[in-house]
């Protein structure tokens, strides 16, 4: 039988695909985005504990609401918004479950979404499957910064979202509050939604703030924000994040959710209510992740590979220029075989495959793996 497909030229995900590249040659792994030492003893604990209990049938549809209510307090606490814990939060099966849902609900046929690139990668096909129109917006190398009054330049009456990532992942880099009041500024009086990738809000460095859309009111008032407990908590196998938003936006989600996952992981939404009441859990990220991207920055130094400045995420990405000419994807191919290193190349995140001799590490790992792949990464 002939089918037509809804995505004929897309590829099987970069993650697994140097994923599996580095366990058929063996490589150090430091290309999908991913600890490679385990989350805390306590939540493993605590997910046992409740599932012994019994907590083990259907969790409520917009999440437990002991669960909610946590974040709602975060919110509260960290970004001075008071968001509504049963009306305006939903949890959802990672962050990536969140942006499909919340695209799938807000995009119509023959929309356009604002896409800021290099973009995560399961932006563009969200947007597809709905008929929608990617209109991508490219950062450069080395600072990765938008220029808004370019942005704005591509914003038409057909323009329903604005897709953001801050901190962003590969780049690294990290939104100011300016940043948020130029995006304030574009959107204000237009149908335009935000949405805003904040999975990496608790690893920011040198004690920046990260500038979430639940800080501006008015810009939330146009926003769904989503979240990863993966990202926070060492966990990314649970599978478990949540979207935020106004309450006219969280019941357009919420009618896609219902029929596309229902509702998710009772037991360990317990766990992590539980463990989020002692705010250290995720307070202390920041600085736990500061130190691991400066080890191996220094176990890189003598390398030839050039950094670029790292304010956020655990991603550290490199110019690799003065070793080589070859296209990214084929450099990230040789590096995992020749030499022992996995990493993502940068140009599957741009729609035209813009191509800058970058590559990015993660550096979510134990110092032990960092040294490692630090004395290969210098031999080359
Ligand atoms: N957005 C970004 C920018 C990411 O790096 C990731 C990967 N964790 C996700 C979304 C998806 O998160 P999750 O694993 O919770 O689905
Ligand atoms: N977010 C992770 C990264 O950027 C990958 C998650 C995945 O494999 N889908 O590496």
């Amino acid at each position: 039988m002939k089918i037509k497909s809804k995505l004929p030229d897309l590829e099987t995900t970069i993650f697994t695909v140097m994923s599996a590249l580095a366990n058929q040659h063996g490589a150090i792994n430091l290309s999908q985005g991913f600890p490679n030492y385990d989350c805390d003893p306590v939540l493993k604990d605590l997910v046992a504990k409740y599932v012994q209990d019994g907590y083990n049938q259907y969790a409520p549809m917009a999440g437990l609401p002991e669960l909610n209510e946590q974040i709602y307090a975060k919110i509260a606490r960290m970004y001075g918004a008071q968001v509504h814990p049963a009306n305006e939060i939903t949890m959802t099966a990672g962050a990536t479950q969140a942006i499909y849902t919340a695209i799938t609900a807000l995009v119509q046929s023959d929309d356009e979404v604002i896409l800021i690139e290099p973009a995560y990668d399961c932006y563009r096909p969200a947007i597809e499957l709905c008929g929608g129109i990617p209109v991508p917006y490219e950062l450069s190398k080395p600072d990765y910064r938008v220029d808004w009054a370019a942005l704005e330049s591509l914003v038409t009456p057909r323009t329903r979202m604005i897709m953001i990532n801050s901190p962003h992942n590969p780049s690294g880099t990290v939104f100011s509050r300016e940043d948020m009041l130029e995006l304030q500024r574009i959107t204000d009086d237009t149908d335009i939604i935000v949405l805003s990738d904040e999975v990496y809000e608790h690893i920011v460095y040198g004690g920046a703030e990260h500038q979430s859309v639940l800080r501006f009111p008015d810009l939330f008032a146009r926003s769904v924000a989503t979240f990863s407990f993966g990202k926070t908590f060492h966990n990314t196998g649970w599978k478990l994040g949540y979207a935020v938003a106004p309450e006219y936006l969280m019941d357009e989600f919420r009618k896609v959710h219902q029929f596309n996952v229902f509702s998710v992981n009772r037991p360990m939404q317990h766990a992590l209510a539980e463990y989020m009441k002692n705010s250290d859990n995720y307070l202390s990220l920041g600085s736990f992740f500061q130190q691991k991207r400066d080890y191996f920055l220094q176990a890189i130094k003598t390398s030839r590979f050039r950094p670029i400045t790292c304010a956020g995420t655990y991603f550290q990405s490199v110019d690799y220029s003065e070793i080589s000419d070859e296209p990214d994807t084929k450099f990230a191919e040789r590096l995992t075989r020749e030499y022992g290193v996995a990493a993502i190349p940068i140009s599957v995140f741009f729609s035209h495959k813009k191509d800058e001799k970058v590559v990015r590490f993660c550096f979510a790992k134990t110092e032990d793996m960092l040294e490692q792949a630090g004395e290969l990464l210098c031999k080359i």
